[in-house]
């Protein structure tokens, strides 16, 4: 039994037709460019012996695999950030609202850097709460629109 071979026309690979629903794209470029299903390759010689790929990246995907990547690496590092912000505000606000100052706005020194200690805290709650919901709702977005973004082991060049 022979397999149709057909061309794809973003990497330039040989690719078996029957494995790509998308015309004249081989399944690895219809996936990172239009979602379709990854084929899990198989290397053999070069090639996969399930689509028949060659391994080759087109410019065109490579940059935006980076792309993505970059994208989701900033989003990551912004949800620690805050999460770090959080961890430390938290017990603050806690400890501040347990021992503030009655007076508040007093200026003797003692109580003062206290309680700008403590507005800096609350400060930090208030912020990064709404910071990492909308991160977090960025982020199951983004990995929605891109899946491969789920499975870094793809592309681990
Ligand atoms: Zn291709
Ligand atoms: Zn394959």
């Amino acid at each position: 039994m022979t397999k149709e071979i057909n061309t794809c026309k973003e990497c330039k690979s040989e690719y078996y037709a029957a494995t790509s629903k998308k015309e004249n794209l081989c399944p690895n470029c219809a996936h990172y460019l239009y979602g379709q299903r990854q084929c899990h390759h198989t290397f053999k010689e070069g090639r996969c012996s399930k689509c028949y790929w060659n391994n080759t990246f087109s410019e065109r995907v490579t940059a935006l695999i980076k792309r993505n990547k970059k994208k989701l690496k900033s989003i990551n590092q912004s949800i620690l950030m805050a999460t770090v912000i959080l961890i430390i505000s938290t017990p603050l606000t806690i400890i501040g609202l347990v021992y503030i100052d009655t007076t508040v706005l007093s200026l003797s020194k003692h109580s003062f850097s206290r309680n700008i200690l403590f507005f800096l805290s609350v400060f930090g709650v208030l912020v990064s709460i709404p910071f990492l919901i909308k991160a977090r709702v960025y982020k199951k977005r983004l990995i929605k629109e891109i899946p491969y973004l789920r499975y870094d082991w793809y592309f681990s060049y």
